[in-house]
């Protein structure tokens, strides 16, 4: 029987695995394979790398290598309101990463623990000494068995719909990669309220535009066209995908809606509900998390600690929901847009 059984190899469950893998005996299960060309899975996901996150790989003395980095980094946002047609230019400090090579990058960090790479976890049950784990690796089915479990497994978290009942909401991220030749260098952020009360991107990264949008469930994908068209007229040249991407992204209504775990299931990173609700940055959140329950692990009462060590986090997030009301309230976003406030002026 191992100590603690992670499900997911995302910044949240690798920097858990790093942290905790000399202390207890770890597995880590993903369905991601660290190499680009075998894997059947990749994160859909802007790979903007935040302050805040680049400030929690700088307290864990982490620097980021070239090969992860994506081209070009950009410096501003460029915040188009699609009723309004009011443009507004902000100043950012995002790296562009390739989010596939920066979570492998993470991966590979993982050297105190065992880390199962391609395989799919189908089924968590509570057992009478703990927890079983099964799980599909090259059409085969094992099980994993452990005293504690972490879902570490994103916004449709197996872990979290087996033993938890606390809802969040929820939205279709939905993305598709296109040539850039026919687009200049930006990053745009696009509110249409009469499509989604959360809000679509729009990236260059490494000779492609990526465009994006959360959305609510019902008729996703119809509005996702609908703002595609609407964003013509702004130089989007969306006509040729390459690819479609779609996932589910968390975005907490409230922090009540966060579910920390207890009786040895915690849950860190997004299927928490650790993501912030105004611009879905998550990576910081992910890695701040996963420290809050390694500091508790070593510690007697867990649930309490972990609890009280994310007490910061949810704070965090409940600024972010406050700030939500003014970014996706029409109004307010308009108001905010035409007072220039901190905005930067584009010389020709
Ligand atoms: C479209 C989109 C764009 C985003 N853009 C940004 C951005 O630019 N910057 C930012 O900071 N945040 C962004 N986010 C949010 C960010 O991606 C997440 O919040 C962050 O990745 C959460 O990390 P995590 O480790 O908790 O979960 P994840 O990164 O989702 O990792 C979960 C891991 O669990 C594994 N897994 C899941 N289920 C199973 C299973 N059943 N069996 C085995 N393995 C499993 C997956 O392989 C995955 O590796 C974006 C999200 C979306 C959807």
């Amino acid at each position: 029987m191992r100590d603690v059984i992670i499900i997911g190899g995302g910044p949240a469950g690798s920097t858990l695995a790093r942290l905790i893998g000399k202390d207890f005996d770890v597995v880590l299960i993903d369905k991601k394979n660290k190499d680009e060309e075998k894997t059947t899975f990749k994160k859909p996901c802007g790979g903007l790398i935040a302050p805040d996150a680049q400030r929690a790989l700088a307290r864990f003395q982490l620097q980021i290598p070239t090969e992860v980095l994506a081209n070009p980094q950009i410096f501003a946002v460029k915040t188009i309101d699609l009723q309004s047609k009011l443009i507004t230019h902000y100043q950012r400090f995002y790296l562009n990463v390739n989010r596939h090579r920066f979570d492998s990058w993470m991966l590979s960090l993982v050297t105190d623990a065992n880390v199962i790479e391609d395989a799919r976890v189908t089924k968590v049950e509570k057992t009478a000494i703990g927890y079983d784990v099964t799980y599909i690796k090259d059409d085969n089915v094992y099980i994993e068995k452990g005293r504690i479990l972490v879902g570490a497994d994103g916004a449709d978290s197996i872990v979290r719909k087996t033993f938890f009942k606390r809802r969040i909401r929820q939205y279709m991220a939905i993305q598709q990669l296109f040539s850039a030749s026919n687009t200049k260098p930006l990053y745009a952020s696009l509110f249409d309220h009469t499509l989604t009360d959360s809000y679509g991107w729009g990236l260059i990264k490494d000779d492609e535009l990526i465009f994006g949008a959360a959305l609510p469930l019902q008729d996703s994908r119809k509005n996702f066209e609908l703002l595609k068209k609407r964003c013509e007229v702004y130089d989007f040249d969306t006509s040729q995908p390459l690819s479609t991407e779609a996932c589910l992204v968390n975005s907490p209504k409230s922090i009540r809606e966060i579910e920390c775990g207890e009786d040895n299931v915690f849950l860190i990173g997004e299927s928490a509900g650790f993501i912030s609700p105004s611009s879905l940055e998550g990576i910081s959140y992910a890695l701040e998390s996963a420290l809050a329950l390694a500091k508790a692990l070593r510690r007697p009462n867990v649930t309490k600690v972990y609890k009280a060590n994310c007490r910061k986090l949810k704070i965090k997030i409940w600024l972010k929901q406050l700030k939500s009301i003014v970014l996706y309230t029409p109004l307010f976003r308009r108001l905010v847009m035409m007072s220039k406030i901190d905005s930067i002026t584009l010389e020709d």
